[in-house]
């Protein structure tokens, strides 16, 4: 559509969605500048004509998704090629994408002592057992909607690749079987087994990459970049590789803001708490909430705080926010000191007062990446495995979304990770079985609470992003 398009929020480059690619073609290793093509939607729909009874979030909301916009002058082969791509990865994989079960949970709140209604969203429902299939598809239908028929013709499709052995990776495979693309995975040689298994049964092609001691970075991403620079496709949820991992991502929050709005006094979230790996999952639920605001979808109001939960034992982004808040107060000097206390200073950082200055420095900080963003050390474990990322791959529109909702960031203790994940189990029938990470959200909640951050009576969301160990 007229105005679309993908803008790099490190070097300003804009491209419109006809010419729309994954990676931002004026990125580089070595300038310091974070490049991440963010998709920007022109004239926004009626929201009044998004059919409440699709459950299908990539047909409901096909007008909201810069991807599958591409395509708007034509629904109905617009819709023929959707059906059509969901009808395979069902037969592939017993599943469809369909709207994921939301629901309010007093038992699980009780049984935790939680003054505060709280909701959660099961993503184990999904395609693949987890959120990741949402993201990815951001990919493969640039490539269907952009391409149209030749995309179905199997010699002109490219490799697909990923660095990854967890849910990602199960999510890839999934999709890359039920359609038949080609996938290479680039894992650990540590890997796990039965996942290994499980990816290899979908015909994945399996690239061990062992650690090489003179070389800093993880090598599994150094193969999969490899990879793409030699004409393969980044099916990746890390932004900075492939921007449109967030324009699928952002499903999920109009499915989350759509069915508040159908439940009984039509509730709004107070809080949203996100667990914080790479950092694709919080900036499209931002990007997506920003965008369902703007259209007037569910007739949002306003955003709720977006906190990010991270592992205590592994926090780069809540580093970044750290720093950046230290940063903030330089500029701002003694005249006015931040709170100590999170959520006190979570709204100075954005008062009237402060706003200004927050937003010349985030207008300035992603052209100094590397102040605010570097590789953890030493390689971080937790529990939590799925949200172990040495660094926030999309930590800048994560910072951004936590700035300007005024929200938080957590950091969870082990112990937290596992009363959150057992007391999930025991209190949420879900698809699957929540995993540590799945339930990390739910675990900075707790930590919320026994922090005093939350006040009585509000509304929490927390998504329970995966199933498995
Ligand atoms: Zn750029």
């Amino acid at each position: 559509m007229t105005h679309d398009r993908a803008r790099c929020h490190g070097c300003g480059l804009t491209l419109p969605a006809t010419r729309l690619v994954p990676r931002c073609p004026a990125a580089r290793d070595d300038d310091d500048i974070d490049h991440v093509l963010r998709p920007q939607l022109g004239a926004l729909p009626d929201v009044a004509t998004i059919d409440a009874g699709e459950l299908n979030p990539f047909i409901a909301y096909r007008e909201l998704l810069l991807v599958t916009r591409l395509q708007a002058d034509d629904d109905a082969a617009r819709l023929e090629t959707l059906r059509r791509l969901d009808r395979a990865i069902e037969q592939a994989s017993g599943r469809g994408f369909r709207r994921t079960p939301l629901g309010r949970q007093p038992a699980l709140a009780r049984a935790l002592a939680l003054d505060v209604e709280l909701w959660i969203k099961d993503e184990t429902a999904g395609v693949g057992g987890s959120h990741k299939a949402r993201h990815l598809m951001g990919l493969l239908l640039h490539q269907y909607m952009s391409r149209g028929t030749s995309a179905s013709s199997p010699a002109s499709r490219p490799r697909l690749a990923i660095a990854s052995c967890g849910n990602a990776a199960l999510a890839a495979a999934t999709l890359a079987h039920a359609v038949r693309w080609p996938l290479s995975v680039f894992v650990p040689p540590d890997a796990a087994p039965d996942i290994l298994a499980h990816l290899r049964r979908l015909g994945a092609d399996i690239q061990l990459c062992p650690r090489e001691r003179d070389l800093p970075g993880d090598p599994c991403v150094r193969a999969f970049a490899e990879a793409v620079d030699q004409g393969a496709l980044p099916f990746t949820v890390q932004g900075p590789f492939n921007g449109l991992c967030t324009d699928g991502g952002q499903t999920l929050a109009y499915e989350l803001v759509d069915q508040l709005a159908h439940e009984p006094g039509a509730p709004a979230l107070d809080l949203l708490f996100v667990q914080v790996g790479g950092g694709a999952l919080a900036c499209s639920v931002y990007d997506g909430l920003r965008h369902a605001l703007a259209a007037g979808l569910g007739n949002l109001r306003r955003l709720p705080r977006i906190c990010v939960v991270q592992p205590e034992r592994a926090h780069p982004l809540v580093r970044a926010y750290e720093q950046f808040a230290v940063d903030v107060g330089d500029r701002v000097g003694p005249a006015a000191q931040a709170p100590r206390d999170p959520r006190a200073r979570a709204d100075w950082l954005r008062s009237d007062a402060i706003r200004p200055i927050t937003r010349a420095l985030l207008g300035e900080i992603s052209r100094a990446r590397g102040r605010y963003m570097r590789a953890w050390r030493p390689a971080p474990t937790s529990l939590a495995r799925g949200i172990l990322d040495d660094e926030t791959y999309d930590w800048y529109g994560v910072l951004t979304g936590m700035l300007e909702t005024g929200g938080f960031p957590l950091l969870a203790r082990e112990s937290t990770l596992t009363r959150a994940r057992d007391a999930g189990r025991e209190h949420v029938e879900t698809t699957i079985p929540v995993s540590y990470t799945g339930a990390a959200g739910l675990a900075g909640l707790l930590t919320a609470h026994e922090r005093g951050l939350l006040r009585a009576g509000e509304r929490a969301g927390v998504l329970f992003t995966g199933g498995g160990s």
